[in-house]
C-alpha cells in the first residue's frame, strides 16, 4: 500500500523473556511490524489515525495538482486568445496589403 515506514506507534515491551516490544494498541510486535502500517492489525487505534491522515493528505494533493492544472489551463486559454487576436491582426495587414497592390495594379 505505501512505501513509507513507521514507528511512531506508542510501544511497550512483550514482557516475560521476551526482549522485544509491542505495538500499544494492537499487540502486533515490533519485528513483525518491522515499519509496515499493513502490518498492524486491521482494527489498530495506531494504524486507522494513521491511515485516515495518509487519505488526507492524498486528497490534498490530488487538490493542490488539480489547482494547478487548472491555472495552466487558463495560461493556455488565455495565449489561444492572444493568438487568435494576432491571426486577426495579420489577416488584415495581409487585407489591406492586398488592397493596396490591385491599387498599384489598376494604376500601372
Ligand atoms: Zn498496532
Amino acid at each position: 500500500m505505501t512505501e513509507e515506514y513507521f514507528t511512531d506507534y506508542p510501544t511497550e515491551p512483550i514482557g516475560g523473556r521476551n526482549p522485544y516490544y509491542r505495538c500499544s494498541y494492537c499487540k502486533g510486535s515490533v519485528p513483525e511490524i518491522n515499519g509496515y502500517l499493513e502490518r498492524h492489525a486491521k482494527w489498530c487505534e495506531y494504524r486507522i489515525k494513521k491511515e485516515e491522515i495518509l487519505t488526507k493528505m492524498t486528497e490534498d494533493e490530488l487538490y493542490s495538482r488539480f489547482k494547478q492544472l487548472e491555472d495552466r489551463i487558463n495560461e493556455l486559454e488565455n495565449k489561444k486568445f492572444r493568438l487568435e487576436y494576432k491571426i486577426e491582426d495579420l489577416e488584415s495587414l495581409c487585407s489591406r496589403l492586398e488592397d493596396k497592390i490591385t491599387d498599384i495594379g489598376w494604376r500601372t
